[in-house]
């Protein structure tokens, strides 16, 4: 178990704490707070508990000068302080003489965000390579590190691995605390019938996952674009729909070894075009034309799925149904969602679109928990380890 801030002595002492505040910015607008928000139950808590409280975050990609302006942390701290009903200092630099005397004059019970951690991705990407110059300057900071930046977590970073690395203590917050809860009793001890919803574009992209999820589920739901390299691998023609035929011989070996488990779509909504407005067509599995493109699951499929989630207990679900960024091909998705949304079971949601297929659908606080985190939830489910969760140290 890894300690969690809960487990750090930090009344008085300058808690360094990692999190994700790469919020998506629109015409110098944020246009979705919700990283913010997940950070604050951990920043509230250090801040009732005393802490001098110094918060790192990094703000999309910082490449060459121009992009400094569109990525300077200013606007999230305004937007932190009206969401904490608390002011909270900033750094516009990410080191010097000025934030080292603002971190000192910090009171027990205040905060202090330091500018955007790819600042120092200018010169010699210094945050993203894990610079030791860099990751020892910042832990000297403070005295512990808190992570909970669970969206990072998979990469390891100066302001993740490196601080912690260097400081005399560190654990994670309750953000991180709560993926794991869920991410990791999910495929450690699932309550069961465990059913796996994988869908997305690739084979490709999910492969790690699917071989894992294969191990552990008791079933495994196909779904969205990979489905049709699954379904050519059965032997039937999907026409002008996404398929991988260099994977046809792996989704063969799949279905050889673990075919009981594996569920396909027996219907589609399809078109002749990747297009909204192109006529949508519900044809079986069995007979795709040669003109048509599979972009949703059917109906019947639907229908189907939902018998077989009807008596789950956990259900861990990663990359939707079809091409839900139209409206005529969300529906499968979305019907997904509606089944997951009233069931009993215990309803992990992983990968980024995914999550905001859920969101869309207005489902989010129906399910029992949504990933943060895209890439590092699938690294998760990959049954890769994240190297900002494994540096930190165990409860002992
Ligand atoms: P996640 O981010 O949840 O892990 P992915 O990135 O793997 O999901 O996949 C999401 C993408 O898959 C979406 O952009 C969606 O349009 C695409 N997709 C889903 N079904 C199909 C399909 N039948 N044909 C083409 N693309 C599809
Ligand atoms: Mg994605």
């Amino acid at each position: 178990m890894k300690k969690t801030i809960r487990d750090l002595e930090i009344s008085g002492k300058k808690v360094l704490m990692r999190v994700d505040f790469n919020v998506p910015i629109n015409d110098g607008a944020i246009t979705d707070s919700k990283r913010i928000s997940a950070a604050l139950p951990t920043i509230r808590y250090a801040l009732e508990n005393n802490a001098k409280l110094v918060l790192f975050s990094h703000l999309g990609r910082v490449k060459n000068e121009s992009d400094l302006e569109k990525n300077d942390l200013k606007i999230v701290c305004d937007k932190l302080s009206e969401l904490l009903g608390k002011k909270v200092l900033f750094s516009s630099k990410t080191r010097g003489s000025k934030l080292e005397s603002m971190i000192d004059s910090l009171e027990e019970g205040s905060v202090l965000l330091v500018q955007n951690t790819r600042y120092e991705d200018l010169s010699g990407k210094k945050e993203s390579k894990n610079d030791t110059e860099l990751a020892s300057y910042w832990a000297s900071l403070g005295d512990v590190f808190v992570n909970d930046a669970f969206g990072t977590a998979h990469r390891a970073h100066a302001s993740n691995v490196g601080i912690a690395s260097n400081v005399s203590e560190s654990a994670i917050g309750f953000l991180i605390e709560k993926e794991l809860e869920y991410l990791e009793g999910s495929l450690t001890t699932p309550k069961r019938p465990f059913v796996a919803i994988i869908g997305g574009s690739k084979v490709s992209d999910k492969i790690k996952v699917i071989n894992r999820l294969l191990e552990i589920a008791d079933k495994v739901i196909i779904g969205g674009g990979m489905a049709y390299t699954f379904l050519k691998a059965q032997g039937y023609d999907v026409g002008k729909s996404l398929c991988e035929d260099d994977f046809l011989d792996l989704a063969k070996e799949l279905l050889a070894k673990s075919g009981e488990k594996i569920i396909l779509p027996v219907d589609n909504r399809a078109s002749t075009e990747f297009s909204n407005e192109t006529e949508v067509v519900v044809v079986d599995s069995d007979k795709i034309s040669p003109d048509l493109m599979c972009l949703d699951i059917g109906p019947k499929t639907e229908k189907l799925y939902g018998e077989v989630l009807s008596d789950a207990k956990t259900v861990v679900w990663t990359g939707p149904m079809g091409v839900f960024e139209f409206s005529n091909y969300n529906k499968g998705t979305f019907a997904v969602c509606e089944v997951l949304a009233g069931s009993e079971a215990v309803t992990i949601v992983g990968g980024g679109d995914s999550a905001s297929a859920v969101e869309k659908a207005g489902y989010e606080e129906k399910f029992s928990h949504v990933s943060t985190g895209g890439g590092a939830s699938l690294e998760f489910l990959e049954g890769n380890i994240l190297p900002g969760v494994e540096i930190i140290g165990d409860v002992k």
